[in-house]
């Protein structure tokens, strides 16, 4: 129900000009138009037009989205199913069978998201029109183009949606083979025309069992005749695009069937009846539709084969009808002695009914299969869909942080470094002199600037180094360059607190597959790390070697060391050990650092104290020498 209606006498001309129905009506139509109009409310999913019954309302989307829907079946036992035909937006007009003929065709509308219609009661509409035959022609006109307009999406949607994999999902699987395995039927068909020929004839002539063989032929004829029929109509049959197309399949196997059997009890009437062994080719027929068939049918079909021997062999017992003899394979009054004719029903009736059930129990298990892999099949189409679509989110989100990281570094960092700038300048005593805490207040600004700025810098490192960028600056590099570069840059911040930094190397270091500029901030992190956090005058060292397939790299300090409590969440985000208050830092330098040597796939870790009781830090990490296999970019 919509959510309120009410008149809507504010509503202006230039709207409902816009409105493609409308136009060309001049203001005073418009006008008397709008003395009908009132307004709706839909709240999201709720139904406006309902499919099948024309609309009592001609609606114009004011404000919202609303789509148009048809019900669809694809298969005659499959449930209907919502196709959004098009979906519209404001100006558009809805409910046009409003204004048709009601059995001109309809469609449902849903509010997409909430609605705001402008509702004109169809008939008011309509008198008016009656009323004023100028306005009707325009009307009318634009009403049969945007019904041709509609017309064609519906087209282009049933078309889309068909070739779609939904068609493909509903068909049940047993219904695509149903028409080859009809066509099996047929080909037996014909092998069965040509046996019966030359059995009847190697029967009569070779073996000299005498009978008449010319009924017999004659009954092959027919069955090659009706086969032919059988073989036109199937292929017919394929071509056809029919919705009923699976229990019209199902009646023409049983026609089919049905005919076939009563052909073959033809025949055995004329080869001797109960006297011939090959009474038992009936088996086959029950198989073949056994198959296709379900498993009442199934019995229904043996019942009936079962029904037409015993009429036959009864009717020749009885004397009902002639009964002939096959002279030379069996003696003549054979057909009358009641244990032999009881036993071959009896063996005929059993062979029939568990030849049924077994083929039945065969084919409904292979059935049952089928189902389950096309449900797999769907579920895994419906997963990979949705797996689509939270990629398509991902890619979505990932764009979003770069454009706020772009956002971030130019809008955080430009104001500051403007500050910073302005800062200087009066540090500088360029725009007069200081008094002493003035002087200690800027500087202090100063340091503050520049302990911001520092953070917004690795706060972005860091996202920069999970947007793959490690990966894709990838290249053979001298982990000893980088080391020594890095030692040189840091020695001169050591120096400053009179500390040693010893680098030692070994001279067959290999190249490694590497990103420089990456691991060179790593190596920096942790070297100023080092001078960091150790005290003046004491001793920072730098080494590495390499160990089978890897390069080890360590940085070690005589510093105040790391608590134990502290050790396992260094690497973490924003952690900042007890140790670390008293320095300046961010809580970022070690994740940065970790996560540059992870997109190596190397390892870090660290030890404090370190081997033989040592009191400082150890920091080591690896990496693997060569190009790994399944190098990875984060965020993809
Ligand atoms: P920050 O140094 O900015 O606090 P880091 O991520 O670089 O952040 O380090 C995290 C914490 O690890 C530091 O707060 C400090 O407690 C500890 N730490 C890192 N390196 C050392 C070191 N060489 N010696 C002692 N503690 C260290």
């Amino acid at each position: 129900m919509p959510g309120s209606a009410g008149p809507l006498k504010m509503l202006p001309i230039q709207l409902l000009r816009k409105v493609s129905l409308f136009q060309g009506l001049s203001d005073s139509q418009l006008e008397s138009i709008i003395e009908l109009c009132t307004e709706e409310t839909y709240g999201a999913g709720e139904l406006i037009v309902q499919e099948g019954e024309p609309a009592k309302n001609l609606y114009i989307v004011r404000e919202g989205k609303v789509a148009l829907e048809m019900s669809v079946r694809l298969w005659p036992e499959q449930r209907l199913r919502e196709m959004r035909v098009e979906t519209l937006n404001a100006g558009q007009p809805v409910g046009l069978s409003a204004l048709t003929a009601s059995n001109v065709w309809t469609m449902s509308a849903r509010a997409i998201d909430r609605c705001r219609l402008i509702a004109i009661p169809g008939k008011s509409l309509l008198q008016l029109m009656d009323s004023d035959p100028v306005m009707a022609s325009e009307v009318n006109r634009e009403l049969s183009s945007v019904l041709a307009d509609r017309l064609r999406y519906t087209r282009i949607s049933l078309t889309e949606y068909l070739g779609h994999r939904q068609v493909a999902r509903e068909e049940a699987p047993e219904e695509s083979t149903a028409i080859r395995r009809i066509q099996y039927g047929i080909n037996f068909r014909w092998i069965a025309v040509v046996g019966v020929v030359l059995i009847t004839l190697t029967a009569n002539l070779i073996f000299g069992i005498s009978f008449s063989t010319v009924p017999i032929l004659i009954i092959a004829v027919i069955i090659a005749l009706y086969n032919l029929a059988f073989w036109r109509y199937t292929e017919r049959l394929e071509s056809e695009e029919d919705a009923e197309l699976i229990p019209k399949v199902r009646r023409y196997v049983w026609v089919q069937s049905a005919t076939d059997l009563v052909a073959t009890t033809a025949i055995i009437h004329f080869a001797g009846g109960v006297e011939n062994p090959l009474y038992l080719y009936y088996v086959f027929h029950v198989i073949l539709a056994s198959i296709i068939l379900p498993y009442r049918s199934a019995y229904l079909l043996a019942t009936f084969a079962v029904g037409l021997f015993t009429s036959l062999v009864s009717l020749e017992y009885l004397g009902l009808i002639p009964h002939v003899h096959l002279e030379g394979l069996v003696p003549p009054d054979l057909y009358r002695q009641p244990p032999y004719v009881l036993a071959v029903l009896f063996g005929f009736g059993t062979t029939l009914y568990i030849s049924t059930y077994l083929t039945t129990a065969i084919a409904g298990e292979l059935r049952k299969r089928q189902r389950e892999t096309a449900a797999l099949r769907d579920r895994l189409l419906v997963e990979a869909e949705e797996l689509q679509k939270a990629n398509a989110e991902l890619v979505r989100l990932d764009r979003l942080k770069t454009y706020f990281l772009a956002m971030a570094s130019h809008d955080l960092k430009t104001p500051l470094a403007a500050v910073q700038s302005y800062l200087q300048v009066l540090l500088g005593g360029f725009v007069g002199d200081l008094d002493e805490d003035h002087q200690r207040i800027l500087e202090r600004c100063s340091q503050r600037i520049r302990e911001l700025f520092d953070l917004i810098n690795r706060f972005l490192d860091l996202a920069q180094i999970e947007k793959g960028k490690v990966v894709e600056d990838m290249d053979m590099i001298s982990i000893q360059e980088v080391i020594e570069c890095c030692a040189e840059e840091i020695g001169v911040l050591a120096a400053e607190k009179s500390q040693t930094l010893d680098v030692d190397l070994p001279v067959d270091l290999p190249k490694i597959y590497g990103s420089e500029k990456h691991l060179k901030q790593a190596v920096t992190n942790l070297l100023s790390n080092s001078v960091k956090y150790t005290p003046e005058k004491g001793q920072i060292t730098v080494c590495a070697r390499r160990t089978d397939d890897q390069v080890e790299v360590e940085v070690c300090d005589t510093g105040q060391g790391i608590d134990p409590d502290d050790l396992p969440f260094v690497f973490d985000q924003f952690y900042r050990g007890k140790g670390g208050d008293a320095a300046h830092g961010t809580g970022l330098g070690l994740s940065i650092v970790k996560r540059i040597i992870e997109a190596h796939q190397g390892k870090i870790w660290a030890e404090s104290p370190y081997a033989g009781g040592q009191p400082g830090s150890r920091f080591v990490f690896t990496l693997p020498v060569g190009q790994p296999a399944g190098l990875k970019v984060f965020g993809d």
